[in-house]
């Protein structure tokens, strides 16, 4: 079986014993559990320092994937429920998680979450994690993909500084690419780092103000939502044939 996501750890490193690790245990499961519940429905983990550019981000897609793809989006944020009300004011089904003061979303919140959104025909669901580049990157929320976010006006040091959260992440989005020209950010040296710490990692750059790349993201998404579907429906046709033959049928 392969090593959850949140438990990978870098080349190198040690995973020391702690108190968390059971907390962690209990959270995989409940991840695992999440995943059963939407076979067809990509599921988007987005995580980022606080005004990277998320939300906006979020708005943004909303009128890309408009009559391509439905979306629905979960939102945490320790607390209030500002990026919920602008994203439902972009017309996007949008439901906020409040989580108490906590730095990050657990999977259980995604699961009590589900209850309360209407997911009928939502083809992709994005849970817009809180803005912390440090503990989000230890719980799986039963997502498909991890995407991070870094905005050029962070600085292009944070790969090496919180390498759990690049480790753990399928696409990288560099964001407020409108601002490089004026900001001593290098696109080549974030890549490069990130890179070295997960050589598997996609890139995109990008621009929610002047949509700098966003036809990009839009094909990202569209062709991760067509191969988990058709991932699901070839394993429902598997499911389908192992049951005509425990019955005999078709020998
Ligand atoms: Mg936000
Ligand atoms: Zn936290």
């Amino acid at each position: 079986m392969p090593t959850p996501k949140s438990n990978r750890t870098p080349v190198g490193s040690v995973q020391c014993e702690n108190t968390t690790l059971n907390l962690l245990k209990a959270n995989d499961f409940v991840a695992k559990v999440i995943r059963e519940r939407l076979p067809e429905m990509l599921v988007i983990n987005i995580c980022s320092s606080p005004g990277s550019g998320k939300t906006a981000l979020m708005q943004e897609t909303g009128k890309l994937l408009k009559g391509k793809l439905n979306m629905a989006v979960l939102v945490g944020d320790p607390e209030t429920e500002r990026d919920a009300i602008r994203m439902k004011e972009s017309g996007i089904n949008a439901l906020q998680i409040v989580t108490g003061g906590m730095c990050h979303i657990e999977a259980q919140m995604i699961l009590q979450a589900l209850d309360h959104i209407n997911l009928d025909g939502v083809d992709v669901l994005f849970i817009e994690n809180v803005g912390n580049l440090v503990c989000p990157a230890a719980f799986d929320l039963g997502e498909d993909y991890r995407v991070t976010v870094i905005s050029c006006t962070e600085g292009d040091d944070k790969p090496k500084k919180y390498p759990r959260m690049f480790l753990t992440s399928e696409l990288m989005l560099i964001s407020k690419s409108d601002l490089l020209p004026y900001l001593p950010f290098s696109v080549d040296a974030v890549i490069l780092d990130a890179r070295d710490i997960n050589p598997d990692l996609e890139v995109i750059t990008l621009s929610s103000l002047n949509g700098d790349g966003l036809d990009q993201w839009g094909e990202w998404l569209m062709k991760k939502s067509e191969e988990k579907k058709s991932r699901e429906k070839k394993s429902g046709e598997k499911n389908a044939n192992l049951v005509m033959n425990d019955v005999g049928i078709g020998r």
